[in-house]
């Protein structure tokens, strides 16, 4: 049987506000447990929320960037549950009037683009976090759980998708442009493993030519691309047995196993909360001015999907190199700083997507982080350019550059990695390598000519890769299709 997969999703985005949505307490990330708190958002009876202007803000933004109709008039609701992280019992957060409606985004899938639908941006707080842990120092042994408020009441958007998503990857490429726009925005750090951006999964599958949607189960918490890409794979594999086999799909909710690989159920729909949305008493309807709504949407910074296009037509990128280096703004902002500096395009780009993000990703480090500059980057091919130093030897000298913070022009002076181009020079190398292999030298000359390689690599051997690769190449062909019988 031929099934179609529907995907929607759920992904929270913590806001960058420096202060909680209802209270003045700071919403740093990494503080000791509880020392952001106060009556407010421990939940103390009596206590008023009052709402966060640039939370409004940021959600406008996101809202216009997704080319979302902005709500004139929306309203907060409280949904009610019990949990130690939510001392409260109740979330506050959008309910049935949500600020942002009916939005879309872009990604681009097999060269094609496709537009995943938005139907909604909300605003809400978060929960704080439980730890359980056994055995903490000083005491039985026992297991114990605490409950760390520094996280209650941080203000998050909700952004809920349309089910337009077809495949695990679609989800991941939708997951990851959103993540770009907020980033462009700044109004989300994107930082998955801080927890600032996670998504709930809904998957269902239908046989091909069936209309009606199929049962779906909502994967939780999913918190890397990885994590979304294999426990959907995961979900689809299993409702899909589940349907060839006749069965029933169960509406549940699941949650991803990392260590296990797979999707385990955590609450059927018979067990699922009834959360008596209602209209939070304490806080005034939200009126938004579309004058306001003008000025945010002036103010907006260049976006993922403009800038791809700029870097295409700008510097004569190949779609791909755009995509990648447009996917995260400090990114883009170090790529064009580069090529201002001087940098040739797509040289600069190849060194970008090729050794300095292979060298971050092994130190886990995001670009922001990264040693070294653009400026360092732009002297090192100059040395390329002006012959100092030949294309090899500039591999070498990268990593130097990066591990040492040195630039490019010390280095090359210290270790003594100045490319041999006397020709006189080379020759005697050249010369010796010849003599040394005689029947490499015979098979060469019966038509072999591949073997120039292996002469390549001992002339390099010989001089530590400095030698310059192009009259090293030169003189080999001539000297080999020479005068000898
Ligand atoms: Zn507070």
């Amino acid at each position: 049987m031929k099934y179609e997969v529907v995907i929607g999703l759920e992904v929270h985005a913590q806001m960058l506000t420096e202060t909680k949505i209802f209270c003045r307490c700071s919403t740093k990330f990494g503080s000791e447990p509880n020392t952001q708190t106060c009556p407010v958002c421990i939940g103390m009876p009596g206590v008023l929320p009052v709402l966060n202007k640039k939370a409004i803000e940021f959600a406008i933004k996101s809202g216009l960037a997704m080319d979302s109709n902005i709500s004139s008039y929306s309203r907060f609701a409280r949904k009610n549950y019990f949990y130690p992280d939510l001392p409260k019992g109740y979330q506050i957060s959008q309910y049935e009037l949500p600020i942002c409606e009916h939005g879309y985004v872009e990604i681009v899938i097999g060269g094609t683009i496709k537009k995943i639908g938005i139907t909604r941006i909300h605003m809400e707080e978060d929960a704080g976090k439980n730890i359980h842990e056994s055995a903490p120092p000083k005491t039985d042994g026992g297991h114990y759980s605490f409950v760390d408020l520094n996280r209650a009441g941080v203000p998050l958007m909700e952004i809920v998708s349309e089910p337009d998503i077809r495949s695990p990857r679609e989800a991941v490429e939708y997951m990851k442009k959103l993540r770009a726009i907020l980033q462009y925005l700044e109004v989300c750090d994107g930082n998955m493993e801080q927890g600032s951006l996670r998504c709930d999964a809904n998957v269902s599958v239908r046989p091909a030519d069936q209309k009606e949607l199929g049962v779906k189960t909502e994967i939780k918490n999913l918190n890397s691309f990885k994590f979304v890409e294999k426990a959907l794979e995961y979900e689809i594999e299993r409702q899909k047995k589940i349907l060839d086999e006749r069965g029933k799909i169960v509406q549940e909710t699941r949650l991803w196993n990392p260590e296990r690989g797979i999707t385990e159920s955590m609450r059927t729909k018979e067990e699922a909360h009834d959360y008596r949305y209602f209209p939070e008493p304490d806080l005034v309807p939200i009126i938004i001015d579309q004058r306001w709504i003008d000025d945010i949407k002036k103010s907006l910074p260049e976006l993922p999907d403009t800038k791809r296009e700029r870097f295409v037509s700008e510097y004569r990128l190949p779609e791909y190199d755009a995509d990648l280096l447009t996917s995260e703004k400090h990114l883009a902002d170090w790529y064009e700083e580069a090529v201002k500096l001087g940098g040739q395009p797509k040289i600069v780009a190849n060194w970008v997507q090729g050794d300095l993000l292979r060298l971050l990703n092994e130190e886990n480090k995001s670009i922001e982080e990264s040693p070294l500059k653009p400026e360092q980057l732009v002297g090192m091919l100059r040395l390329i350019e002006n012959g100092t130093i030949s294309g090899k030897i500039a591999k070498t000298v990268f990593e130097e550059m990066y591990k040492t913070g040195e630039d490019a022009e010390f280095i090359v002076k210290e270790k003594g990695l100045v490319q041999i181009s006397d020709a006189g020079e080379i020759e005697k190398i050249v010369d010796a390598v010849i003599a040394k292999n005689p029947k490499e030298v015979a098979r060469y000359k019966a038509g072999e000519e591949k073997l120039l390689g292996f002469f390549v690599g001992h002339v390099m051997k010989l001089t530590k890769g400095k030698a310059n690769p192009q009259m090293v190449n030169e003189l080999l062909r001539k000297k080999l299709s020479g005068s000898h019988p």
